[in-house]
C-alpha cells in the first residue's frame, strides 16, 4: 500500500520535454527537495494537460481569452494563438475531471507559471470579441477573435477546473519555490495538513 503524500507537478518542471517547443523547464530545487530528499514521504505525480488532450509535441501555442459576448460560464476559452478555430477549452476541462477521478487523494499541486493550462494566477488573459469571418477559400465561415488591449492575469484552465470541482486544492507556482527555504516551508505545510 502506498502511504506517500502525492503532489501533482507540471511535467515540464520535472525535466519532461513536453512544452510546445519540445523543451523542458527543469526546476532543480523541486527535484532536489521533493524528489530526492523526501522521496520516502512524497510521491511526485507528473501531469501535462496539453499533451494529455492530444496536442502533441511540438505544438501550436495556445492562450487564454475572455469572450464577454458568451454566456458567463463559457466566457473563458483556450484557443490557438495563430489559429483561432483551435479551441481546446472543453478538452482541458474534461481532462481535469478525469485527472481527479484518477487521483482522488491529491490536494497539492506545483505548477508552471504563466501557462494557459497550468498557471496559478499568472496566466495572461486576453479580452476578445468573437466575430465570424469568411474562410480564405470562401468555403464557409470561421471564428475570428478581435483583441481588446486590456489583459489581466488568471489561472490556467486545468487549474481553474480543479478549483471548481475540488475546492480546497492547494497550488504553488515554481517561481514561489525559489529557495530551499521556500521548498521546505511548502513541505511543512503539506505535512501539517
Ligand atoms: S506548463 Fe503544463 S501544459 Fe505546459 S508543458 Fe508544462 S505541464 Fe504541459
Amino acid at each position: 500500500m502506498n502511504n506517500k503524500i502525492q503532489i501533482a507537478v507540471s511535467a515540464c518542471l520535472l525535466e519532461q520535454k513536453v512544452r510546445y517547443d519540445g523543451k523542458e523547464k527543469k526546476h532543480a530545487l523541486i527535484t532536489n527537495v521533493f524528489l530526492n530528499k523526501y522521496s520516502d514521504i512524497v510521491e511526485l505525480v507528473p501531469f501535462c494537460p496539453e499533451v494529455a488532450i492530444g496536442l502533441g509535441v511540438p505544438r501550436a501555442k495556445i492562450q487564454l481569452v475572455s469572450d464577454k459576448n458568451r454566456q458567463k460560464d463559457k466566457q473563458i476559452r483556450v484557443i490557438g494563438v495563430e489559429n483561432h478555430t483551435l479551441d481546446v477549452t472543453d478538452e482541458l476541462q474534461s481532462y481535469a475531471e478525469k485527472f481527479l477521478l484518477q487521483y482522488p487523494d491529491i490536494k497539492y499541486y506545483i505548477v508552471k507559471s504563466k501557462s494557459p493550462s497550468c498557471a496559478y494566477q499568472s496566466g495572461p488573459l486576453f479580452n476578445v470579441r468573437l466575430r465570424m469571418q469568411a474562410d480564405a477559400d470562401n468555403t464557409g465561415l470561421s471564428n475570428k477573435y478581435d483583441y481588446d488591449e486590456q489583459t489581466e492575469l488568471t489561472s490556467g484552465l486545468f487549474v481553474q477546473m480543479i478549483q471548481t470541482v475540488k475546492p480546497g486544492s492547494v497550488f504553488i507556482e515554481e517561481t514561489q519555490l525559489d529557495s530551499e527555504e521556500a521548498c521546505e516551508k511548502f513541505f511543512q505545510l503539506i505535512q501539517l495538513s
